[in-house]
């Protein structure tokens, strides 16, 4: 059966219709975070899940997933990877275009942060399309890093995000219709 905590979990995340934009069901993390239970709860299963799993990376996608993996990485004892928007990392980076609805980004991370054979998971608060942690492997695996799971608190299955990510198992705690 479901662990009981997930259904706390689901039900303090809120949704606000139409943000940032007509037809767009905006999941809105904060109110979970607001709920000392359900944040503590949501750390707690995913460091269930990951400790003693040799995961030495927790690589987290601007911006909520600097909110959920650095708790998970200081208590898993991984280092905090941070996967950032253009223009924000202040060292080398490497980088990754990916596709949005109109046009493209770009993700970067700092060269030297991660070496070749290690472990990592990436966090992020919610996967849609699947562009967003797709381009997160990408980087990864550029630099040959070995992706354990990517996790999310939040999937939208009916957008198929999952089939984006390739060999990369998708673990959520959340599914939303
Ligand atoms: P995608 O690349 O399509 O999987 O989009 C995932 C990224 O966009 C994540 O970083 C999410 O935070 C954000 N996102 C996409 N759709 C939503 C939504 N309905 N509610 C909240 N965040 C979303």
């Amino acid at each position: 059966g479901k662990d009981p905590r997930i259904a706390k979990i689901a039900s303090s995340i809120r949704v606000i219709p139409d943000f940032p934009k007509p037809g767009i069901m905006f999941q809105d993390i904060t109110t979970l975070l607001l709920d000392t239970e359900a944040f503590k709860d949501t750390i707690a299963l995913f460091v269930e899940r990951y400790q003693g799993r040799g995961i030495s990376v927790v690589a987290g996608v601007e911006a909520r997933g600097f909110i959920f993996g650095p708790p998970i990485a200081l208590a898993i004892g991984a280092k905090f990877v941070p996967m950032r928007k253009p223009k924000k990392l202040p060292g080398k980076v490497i980088s990754e275009e990916y596709s949005l609805e109109y046009g493209t980004d770009k993700m970067e991370m700092h060269v030297g942060a991660v070496e070749p054979g290690e472990r990592a998971i990436i966090i992020d608060d919610l996967i849609a399309t699947g562009g967003t942690l797709a381009a997160a492997i990408r980087l990864l695996e550029r630099v040959g890093v070995k992706i354990v799971e990517c996790a999310c608190v939040i999937e939208l299955p009916e957008l198929k995000g999952k089939e984006k990510l390739g060999d990369a198992p998708l673990f959520v705690l959340v599914s939303s219709a």
